[in-house]
């Protein structure tokens, strides 16, 4: 039942990463973790129990956004999508996240949600989660006495809100991979109003040879239980010249790829009739021919 008064808990606020990394450690399972709190707090509100919630508000080291041309972009824990929306180097190399944070919610939403966040909260609606879905990267994990794990995106989404993250990890970085000259991304969404969590989201990365398309990523978000990639549309358009009939059979292609159900922000019938368009729309974006 949903309230508007949280109720009591305990507020763990460590003062370096190995004191945050000692307490998930010790508490296995018992501590949630809070970064800009814009997901948790409206949960714990909806009757999300957490009794002991850790911040990283003083993790200042976890706050770094840094591209390199040859490794490509390292985006720390606590990197808000402002901060996206701030960076030359996101709009140009990454534009897929770049509109994602950009048309995300609020500005003041943007100065306290953070990517990493989105990625966890595991909601199939997520924007920024979209587009590094069809980015492609790593999500870095520390433990207790300097472990390290790196969980391939692909492999981050277990079911609704459930990710592969282990109790006693800390996600500290996201890495994207260096886009070549031939990357193209675009993100797209559809929605009632702009603050509304989309009906539908979709984004795209191809990495194109003149109009050919050599690979392609597509990902989808609202169609199924955690945010997807479309392996059968993916299939049409990799090898193939970029061209109104490919599209057309990969919008096509798309509907054996979600399983969209309805809930309150849309029908499952609207949104298997908007996502080809959808996808359709977001490839021609990324290519230029929008
Ligand atoms: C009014 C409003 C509008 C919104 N609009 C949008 C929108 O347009 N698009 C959209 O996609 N979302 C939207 N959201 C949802 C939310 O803002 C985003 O998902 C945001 O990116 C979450 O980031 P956060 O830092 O606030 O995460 P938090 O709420 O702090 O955490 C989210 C989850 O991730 C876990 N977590 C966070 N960081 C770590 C870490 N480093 N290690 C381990 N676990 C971690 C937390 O324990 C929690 O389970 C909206 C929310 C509100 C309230």
């Amino acid at each position: 039942m949903s309230s508007r008064v949280l109720t009591d808990f305990d507020l763990l606020l460590p003062g370096s990463l190995e004191e945050a990394l000692e307490i998930l450690d010790r508490e296995r399972g018992a501590v949630t973790v809070l970064s800009g709190g814009t997901d948790l707090l409206v949960m714990m509100k909806a009757g999300f129990e957490a009794d002991k919630v850790m911040s990283l508000a003083l993790l200042g080291d976890l706050n770094r956004l840094e591209f390199d041309s040859a490794t490509g972009l390292r985006i720390g824990a606590r990197t808000t999508l402002a901060q996206l929306v701030d960076s030359p180097e996101v709009r140009q190399h990454y534009p897929a996240l770049w509109q994602s944070a950009r048309i995300f919610a609020t500005p003041q939403l943007r100065n306290t949600a953070t990517v990493v966040g989105n990625l966890l909260r595991g909601s199939p609606a997520g924007d920024c989660s979209a587009a590094v879905a069809a980015l492609g990267g790593t999500l870095v994990m520390a433990t207790a006495g300097g472990g390290r794990r790196e969980i391939d995106i692909d492999d981050l989404w277990v079911s609704y809100g459930v990710t592969a993250r282990a109790d006693n990890e800390l996600a500290v970085e996201l890495r994207l991979p260096a886009p070549d000259s031939g990357t193209a991304s675009a993100f797209k969404r559809l929605t009632r109003v702009n603050e509304d969590l989309a009906k539908l989201n979709v984004a795209v990365c191809l990495q194109m040879d003149g109009d050919t398309c050599k690979s392609a990523r597509f990902a989808m978000g609202c169609v199924a239980p955690t945010m997807i990639r479309l392996p059968a549309a993916e299939a049409i358009v990799q090898g193939a010249k970029v061209d109104d009939e490919t599209l057309a059979r990969a919008a096509e292609a798309v509907q054996q790829d979600i399983s969209p159900i309805d809930d309150k922000r849309s029908t499952a019938e609207y949104r298997r009739s908007v996502a080809g368009v959808y996808l359709k729309r977001a490839v021609q974006q990324a290519c230029g021919f929008a």
